[in-house]
């Protein structure tokens, strides 16, 4: 746009006009089509034709390149930074009252849940305490009946023109207007409940929904549940982070539970069938005859709901022998005799299983 325009003409000085002519066409064109004086668009767009005409033509090297037809005067320096130094970034196209409202802040919630709770997902109830929307006044910050008035100091405009000197002469600028605070209304009668916020604080009941799977430590956002914006302004979101209290029994790995099955050492040695109590309601454990401590009984299915995706873990038992340490004198002999016809082993240290280590050591030692 400005390169189509002639800059003098657009001054509405010859082009042999002096510094100090084009100077002064400038200031007089300025003060006349100021967007603090004359804010129609027309004047605005013109406004930007004299200042872009005026930059060029008050810098004698960026003159003398458009006298010799250089349409390379545009952009050789930034217009849109001096414009914004001169009026403030926007050039005085935001222009308007400043709005009341803003939106509310998150908040951040703690909720201790139970084992069970993750392994099925539930229901929990949380007391948040935050900022909501003036019952009274439902966040227009009013008196029932009353609404804001007019300023009329800046006349609902929230900008009070100012002028300022500046090297281009007198300029006029606004400032956010003072009875106001900028919003161009007054609100003569605020509301009582909330002391004109449009908001109040509040405690109330959430009931937050866990879902299966979820970590200790995981948050969950709720969206718009956390504190009411300012005069109406849009709520911010609650996060509930959530803590998984331990379980007496189970523990968790990844989406598995595990849990410790304590099996005599006659029960270890003959087998059995051993009905636990499980987060499903009990289930009967296999133990095989000869098991060992250490050995995992799995029942499928029966752990942590996946957070993503369907179905569950599985829950192990990990076997533990536990070996008799108070026997009765009947006891003590059946057990001699038992031990007499085995002919075990004697306890003895198992061989180290063959690896790379183990052939390193016999490297270093042989
Ligand atoms: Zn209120
Ligand atoms: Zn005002």
């Amino acid at each position: 746009m400005p390169e189509t325009t002639d800059h003098y003409s657009v001054l509405g000085v010859p082009r042999d006009a002096t510094q100090e002519q084009i100077k002064k066409a400038y200031r007089r064109l300025a003060r006349e089509l100021h967007p603090d004086v004359n804010p129609a668009p027309e004047a605005q767009e013109r406004f930007k034709l004299v200042t872009y005409a005026y930059e060029v033509l008050s810098d004698p090297q960026s003159r003398a390149e458009y006298d010799n037809g250089g349409a390379s005067a545009s952009g050789s320096f930034g217009f849109g930074d001096i414009f914004d130094a001169f009026f403030g970034s926007g050039g005085g196209a935001s222009r308007g009252p400043a709005t009341r409202s803003s939106r509310g802040q998150d908040a951040l919630l703690r909720v201790d849940v139970s084992l069970r709770d993750v392994v099925f997902g539930a229901s929990t109830s949380v007391e948040v305490d935050t900022a909501v929307t003036c019952p009274t006044c439902s966040g227009s910050c009013c008196q029932p009946g009353t609404e804001p008035v007019r300023c009329d100091l800046c006349g609902g405009t929230g900008q009070i023109n100012r002028r300022v000197q500046s090297l281009l002469g007198t300029m006029v600028t606004a400032v956010p207007c003072s009875k106001c605070r900028g919003f161009g209304t007054i609100i003569e009668s605020p509301c009582v409940t909330c002391s004109g916020q449009g908001r109040v604080r509040q405690s109330r009941d959430l009931t937050v929904d866990i879902p299966a799977g979820m970590d200790d430590g995981m948050r969950l956002r709720l969206s718009g549940a956390g504190e009411a914006g300012v005069a109406g302004g849009a709520p911010g979101d609650l996060y509930v982070e959530v803590h998984v209290t331990a379980d007496p029994v189970f523990s968790r790995d990844g989406d598995d539970l595990q849990c410790t099955l304590v099996v005599p050492m006659t029960d270890a040695v003959l087998g059995s069938t051993v009905t636990v109590d499980t987060f499903d309601g009990p289930v009967d454990l296999t133990v095989r005859p000869g098991v060992q401590s250490g050995e995992q009984i799995t029942v499928k299915g029966y752990g942590v709901g996946r957070l993503r995706g369907t179905g569950r873990g599985d829950l192990r038992a990990v076997v533990q022998v536990v070996t008799p340490e108070k026997l009765s004198a009947q006891e003590r002999e059946l057990i001699e005799k038992f031990s007499s016809l085995r002919r075990d082993e004697a306890p003895h240290l198992a061989e180290f299983k063959q690896g790379l280590f183990a052939r390193l050591r016999d490297r270093f030692t042989s």
